[in-house]
Parts: C-alpha cells; sequence; structure tokens
C-alpha cells in the first residue's frame, strides 16, 4: 500500500470511528470537527490529507509548523487550509505562531493572553485549554477559574473566544475529565455565548469525547501513524 492508500484507509477508519460514536448518543456527525495533527510528519502527508478533503491541520512547536506551512503552500497553493496551535507556547512565541496560526488552542493563562493581544494585528481566534484536574504543569488553566480567564479573554478586541480544549489528565478517567468540561463549557456560554468549541478527545478517547459533547476531536495517531521521531 502506498501512502495516499495507507492513510485514506486511516481516515475512512476515523471517520467511522466518529460516525459510530455520534450514533451512540444521537449527535450528528457534522457537530464534530476533525482536526490532523500533523506534527512530527512532512508536509507531503498534509498534502494527501489535503486531497482526500481534510481543511483542518494542528501543529505543537512553532518552528516545525512555520517550515511545514510553507511547504504545504508550496504544494497546494490552492488548498483550503486552517492551521491550529495545540501546543504549549510561550509567550515570545506570539508573534511568530501569529504567522501561521488560524488558531491558537491553547490559551492557559492572562499574561500569554495578554502576549497575544498585543502581538496580533487583526483578531485572532482562541480556545482557552482547561486544566481539569488543575494539574497546570500538563498545561491548562484550572477549571475552578477558568470564567476569570475567559472574561478578561473576552475583553481584548484582539482575541475571539471560541471556546476551550483540554488534554484528558492522567490522574483520572477520560469521561469524568470530558464530563466535567462539559458542565464548565455549559455555564461559561451564559456570558460568552460565542464560545461553541469544545476541542478534546485524541487517537485514544474520541469516543469518550463525543459522548460528553465534544465538537472537535484531534487525531495524530489514527490518521498518520505512529510518531517514530521526536519534532525537530
Ligand atoms: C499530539 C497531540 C494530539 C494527537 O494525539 P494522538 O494520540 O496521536 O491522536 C492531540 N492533542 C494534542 C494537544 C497533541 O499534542
Amino acid at each position: 500500500m502506498n501512502r495516499r492508500e495507507e492513510l485514506a484507509l486511516s481516515l475512512a477508519e476515523v471517520t467511522e470511528r466518529i460516525a459510530k460514536a455520534c450514533a451512540a448518543v444521537g449527535r450528528s456527525p457534522e457537530e464534530v470537527d476533525l482536526l490532523a495533527v500533523t506534527k512530527t510528519f512532512p508536509a507531503e502527508d498534509v498534502a494527501i490529507l489535503s486531497d482526500l478533503g481534510l481543511a483542518d491541520f494542528a501543529e505543537n512547536r512553532d518552528q516545525e509548523a512555520n517550515r511545514k506551512t510553507a511547504e504545504f503552500a508550496g504544494l497546494r497553493p490552492d488548498a483550503p487550509a486552517k492551521w491550529h496551535m495545540v501546543g504549549s507556547l510561550q509567550r515570545n512565541k506570539a508573534k511568530s505562531v501569529l504567522r501561521w496560526a488560524h488558531r491558537i488552542d491553547t490559551v492557559d493563562s492572562i499574561r500569554l493572553a495578554d502576549a497575544i493581544a498585543k502581538a496580533a494585528t487583526e483578531p485572532v481566534e482562541v480556545l482557552i485549554q482547561v486544566s481539569v484536574d488543575g494539574d497546570e504543569a500538563r498545561g491548562g488553566h484550572p477549571i475552578g477559574d477558568l470564567p476569570r480567564l475567559a472574561d478578561h479573554v473576552a475583553l481584548s478586541s484582539e482575541l475571539l473566544l471560541r471556546g476551550v480544549m483540554t488534554v484528558a489528565p492522567l490522574g483520572m478517567s477520560p469521561q469524568q475529565a470530558f464530563a466535567a468540561l462539559y458542565e464548565a463549557v455549559t455555564r461559561l456560554r451564559d456570558d460568552h455565548p460565542d464560545a461553541t468549541v469544545i476541542s478534546a478527545g485524541m487517537s485514544g478517547d474520541l469516543e469518550d469525547a463525543i459522548a460528553h459533547g465534544s465538537t472537535c476531536v484531534r487525531v495524530g495517531t489514527a490518521l498518520l501513524g505512529s510518531r517514530r521521531l521526536a519534532s525537530p
């Protein structure tokens, strides 16, 4: 099987998993976006996924993404593509990330939000990364303090608050984590009706996330295979 056939097959499998997970809880698959996490994989793979109909891609390192997004634009100049930053972001990289990222999904502090707002030359979409267990070492803003950060982000004319993102913590079941996130977001929407995105679920737990309201699953391994190399 060549790479194109391989990726077509895995995309069909992932699409089927999403459809089944939606059907199991009476949701429409159209409510769930598939974000292809292409970190460590080459721009050629992104080009194939684009040919197969995907348009949302995610990277977790600024340097790798700057290079890959430029390469992809060279390979498929007319293809629609939106790139998402899903990795932890240092404040001094905000300006650089804004060169390629359509949305920054990992805003987890007031200081980072301010740095992005300062670097932005036009309004930029963001998600707040939430830490459900409060362990900030793994990234994410403590869930109990989500309203305060959301209010702060919403006050900035340079930041467009689109929702939240989480990575299920190690010390609790994914179901528990996704349920807690869903509850917090439902409350948040009273004040921030545009915060409609819930980015939750990866290759291993996307069914649980969809059962708990995820509107965006971030899939790497199940689409592209295992990541043999660390990002450069
Ligand atoms: C790598 C990564 C993913 C994809 O993980 P898989 O288990 O390979 O699907 C999702 N979200 C974030 C934030 C990541 O860094």
